[in-house]
């Protein structure tokens, strides 16, 4: 099975997919956890790294090599779970030619929706756990004490509209491209509400 996740920073993408992958057995492939992952470590490029910090999209070639490399690794043989990636058309059109080129078929693209207000009040509340990189809410599902957890440097108000924006020039060429493979998810609500959501909708 092979699902892409697309929605707003804080749709849920991340929550959501990781829930799947425990119920599918496959794994969740996010961009910007592996983006992350090389600027904590100086592997990803200065100009990149700038980029990221203040909230703007990488580069289309600077995602896709990631991807391609990724979803050749064996354990995306029966499938995977694509979190935050694509991100524009030109991402698409190369995701098509990777699947083809694998013989891999997309089942479901799951458009997440969620208010923009309410994006804001989940952001401003996210807490990343250092260790497990597990996500929290400070009101809602608070992290246990003693986690070491710490708040994106892209996760205030302004880098948040700043992605917002970047969302809101690309999710409709995403959904003209995908067509009848498209399924609205309401992310609002409980993440046990929007994963049962998110079910019937990879089921349906
Ligand atoms: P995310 O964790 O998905 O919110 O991604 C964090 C940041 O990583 C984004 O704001 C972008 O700077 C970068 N990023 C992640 N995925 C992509 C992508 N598919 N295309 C371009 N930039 C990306």
């Amino acid at each position: 099975m092979i699902l892409v996740f697309i929605g707003p920073p804080g749709a849920g993408k991340g929550t959501q997919a990781r829930r799947l992958t425990e119920r599918f057995g496959i794994p969740q492939i996010a961009t910007g956890d592996m983006l992350r992952a090389r600027k904590e470590a100086g592997t990803l490029p200065a100009d990149l790294a700038a980029t990221m910090s203040a909230g703007g999209l990488l580069p289309d070639e600077a995602v896709v090599g990631l991807i391609r490399d990724r979803i050749a690794e064996p354990d995306c043989a029966k499938g995977f779970i694509l979190d935050g990636f694509p991100r524009t058309k030109g991402q698409a059109l190369a995701l098509d030619t990777m699947l083809k080129n694998s013989g891999y078929d997309l089942d479901r693209v799951l458009f997440l929706q969620v208010p923009d207000s309410l994006i804001v009040e989940r952001i401003v509340n996210r807490r990343v756990c250092v260790s497990t990189g597990e996500v929290f809410h400070l009101m809602y599902s608070p992290p246990p004490a003693g986690r070491d957890v710490r708040q994106r440097d892209d996760d205030t108000e302004e880098k948040i509209r700043r992605r917002l924006s970047e969302y809101g020039n690309t999710f409709e060429a995403l959904r003209q491209h995908y067509g009848s493979l498209v399924r609205e998810v309401d992310g609002t609500g409980s993440i046990e509400e929007v994963s049962g959501r998110i079910l019937q909708a990879v089921e349906a």
